[in-house]
C-alpha cells in the first residue's frame, strides 16, 4: 500500500493519497509505458465506491479534473495531467463469477488474469486480449479486441452493466434499462463519463479450443507473412490468427528456446476440434515450422499465447486498421524492417491480426464502439532503452506507417498511445451522440478519459 500523506484530499477518502514530494510519488504516477513522465496534481487510491464519491467531490471543489486509471496500460494519450487528480481504482478487486448464467461482475481494478482462469475451469472464456495483465475496465471502455473477436465481437458489447460515480457525485448503474444513453456511451467512449467502480459482462462457453503457435526462423518472415495473408479469405469466424515478426530479448522471463532469438510466428485460436483446426492451418504447417505448439487446450491458455510482457516497458507503438495486406506491402515492410533490412531488432514486434467476422457486424444493442473497420490490424512496437534507440524506433515506425498507409481504413483507440483528436475514431453520428451524452452527464468536462470527448457545445 502506498503511503498516505495528510491533506484535505486524504480526509475525503479512507484509501491512500500520494502527493508530489512523497516517498512513493514516482511509483504512484508511473505508467506501464516507462517513457511516460506524467505530473498529476495528486494520485488517489480509493478503497471502495464511497471513496470514489469522496475523491470526485473533493476534486470538483478544488477545481481539479479527474483521470480514472486502473492498470495504467494506456495513459499516454492523457498528456501531462496538469491540474488533474489521477484516480487509481486498483483496490476495487471484487470478483463474482456465475458460471450457470455465464455472467461476471468485477470491481474496476480487476485484471483479466483474475477472471480468465476461473472461467476456464468452467469451460468458459471472456473476450480478453493478448495480455492477461490488462484491466477489464479500461479494455472494455475502449472496445476490447481479443482472441475470440472474429466470432464474438468486441468486449465492450459483451458488457451488460457498469456502475460509476458521475460528475454530480452520484453512484449510478448504467445498463439497457437505466441511463441507456450513458450505457451506450461508456461502451467505447471510455473514461469520459465518470469513474467506473464495477462492471458486469457476458462470457462464452468454449467446448473445443485448438490453439498455439507456429515458430519459423526470422529469415523466413517474408514467406510466412505471404502465406498467412493469402490464407485469410478462407478462414471461418471461429479461427483467429495473428502473424508476427518478433525479437525476443535475452532475459529469463522469455522461454529458453526463444531467449535472444528472432522468429516469424503465427499464433492461432480455433473454436473447434483439432482435426478441423489442423486442416484450416495446413498451408502454414506445410511450410515446416521450427516449433509447433498448436494443441487442444483449455481457454486459460489464451492468456499466455501472445507472450506479452507483464512488467512495464519503455516503448513507442503504432498501429493501423487495414482493408488488406497485399503482397507488395509485405515486401515493402520486409525491406524496411525485416531480415536483411539492416535494422536488426529495432522493431521488437511487427504484428498483423486478422479482423473482420463479428468485428464488422453491429450487434443489436451495441454501444458507441459497435464495430471496427478493416480486415487486418497492424501493430508495431519498439522497445526504447536509450536516446539512440528512441530515434531509431521512431524512424522505423514512421517507415512502417508509410508502407501501410495506402491501406489504412481507421484507428482503434485502445492501441493509440499518444494524445489524439478522438473524433477521428468514430463515425460523425456516433461522435455527436458521445458529445451530447457528455454534455448531459459531465457538462463541466471534469472527467479526463484517455481519449477526450468534449461536451457538445465546447470548442
Ligand atoms: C501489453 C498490452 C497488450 C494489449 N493487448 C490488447 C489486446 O489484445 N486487445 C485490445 O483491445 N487492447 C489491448 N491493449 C490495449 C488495452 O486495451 C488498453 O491499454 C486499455 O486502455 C487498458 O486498460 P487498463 O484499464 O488496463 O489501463 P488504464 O491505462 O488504467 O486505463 C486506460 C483508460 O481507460 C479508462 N479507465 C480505466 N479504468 C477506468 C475506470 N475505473 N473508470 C473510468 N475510466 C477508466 C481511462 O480513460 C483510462 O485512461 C493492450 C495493451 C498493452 C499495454
Amino acid at each position: 500500500m502506498l503511503t498516505t500523506t495528510h491533506s484535505p484530499l486524504s480526509e475525503a477518502l479512507t484509501g491512500a493519497v500520494v502527493l508530489p514530494g512523497d516517498a512513493r510519488w514516482d511509483e504512484a504516477r508511473s505508467a506501464f509505458n516507462l517513457l511516460l513522465d506524467q505530473h498529476p496534481a495528486a494520485v488517489a487510491f480509493p478503497a471502495d465506491a464511497d471513496d470514489v464519491v469522496g475523491a470526485v467531490a473533493y476534486a470538483r471543489g478544488a477545481g481539479l479534473r479527474v483521470a480514472p486509471q486502473a492498470t495504467a496500460h494506456n495513459q499516454g494519450p492523457l498528456g501531462g495531467l496538469e491540474n488533474t487528480l489521477l484516480l487509481n481504482v486498483g483496490a476495487l478487486q471484487e470478483v463474482h463469477v456465475d458460471p450457470a448464467a455465464q455472467r461476471v461482475r468485477v470491481g474496476a481494478g480487476v485484471k483479466w488474469d483474475r477472471v480468465a482462469p476461473r472461467l476456464s475451469a468452467h469451460g468458459l472464456a471472456g473476450l480478453h486480449g493478448s495480455s492477461p495483465d490488462v484491466g477489464i475496465a479500461g479494455y472494455s471502455l475502449g472496445g476490447g479486441m481479443g482472441w475470440l473477436a472474429r466470432k464474438h465481437g468486441l468486449q465492450a458489447n459483451a458488457v451488460t452493466a457498469m456502475e460509476l460515480v458521475t460528475a454530480d457525485g452520484s453512484l449510478v448503474r448504467a445498463d439497457a434499462d437505466h441511463h441507456p444513453d450513458l450505457f451506450w456511451a461508456l461502451r467505447g467512449g471510455g473514461g469520459n463519463y465518470g469513474v467506473v467502480t464495477a462492471i458486469e459482462f457476458a462470457v462464452h462457453p468454449v467446448d473445443d479450443l485448438y490453439a498455439g503457435a507456429l515458430f519459423f526462423p526470422f529469415e523466413r518472415s517474408s514467406e510466412v507473412l505471404h502465406a498467412w495473408s493469402a490464407l485469410l479469405p478462407t478462414l471461418p469466424d471461429e479461427l483467429m490468427s495473428w502473424a508476427s515478426v518478433m525479437h525476443f530479448p535475452p532475459i529469463p522471463d522469455v522461454p529458453a528456446f526463444a531467449r535472444g532469438r528472432s522468429f516469424a510466428v503465427v499464433m492461432a485460436a480455433y473454436l473447434g476440434d483439432e482435426a478441423e483446426g489442423r486442416a484450416l492451418l495446413k498451408p502454414l504447417r506445410d511450410l515446416g515450422p521450427e516449433r509447433d505448439t498448436l494443441a487442444t487446450v483449455p481457454p486459460v491458455v489464451l492468456g499466455d499465447l501472445a507472450m506479452d510482457p507483464l512488467d512495464p516497458v519503455p516503448f513507442h507503438l503504432t498501429h493501423q486498421l487495414m482493408d488488406d495486406l497485399p503482397a507488395e506491402t509485405i515486401d515493402e515492410l520486409m525491406a524496411k524492417v525485416g531480415p536483411g533490412s539492416g535494422r536488426g531488432p529495432t522493431v521488437t514486434i511487427l504484428q498483423f491480426r486478422h479482423m473482420g467476422g463479428a468485428l464488422a457486424r453491429e450487434a443489436p444493442g451495441a454501444g458507441a464502439r459497435a464495430t471496427l473497420p478493416g480486415e487486418v490490424c497492424m501493430i508495431a512496437l519498439g522497445a526504447v532503452f536509450d536516446e539512440h534507440m528512441d530515434v531509431a524506433v521512431r524512424d522505423a515506425l514512421a517507415d512502417i506507417d508509410a508502407a501501410v498507409l495506402p491501406h489504412a481504413v481507421g484507428e482503434y483507440p485502445n492501441f493509440v498511445e499518444v494524445p489524439a483528436d478522438a473524433s477521428r475514431f468514430f463515425e460523425p453520428g456516433a461522435w455527436n451522440r458521445l458529445r451530447d451524452v457528455k454534455r448531459r452527464y459531465d457538462p463541466a468536462d471534469q472527467f479526463a478519459g484517455n481519449h477526450h470527448v468534449p461536451p457538445a457545445g465546447d470548442a
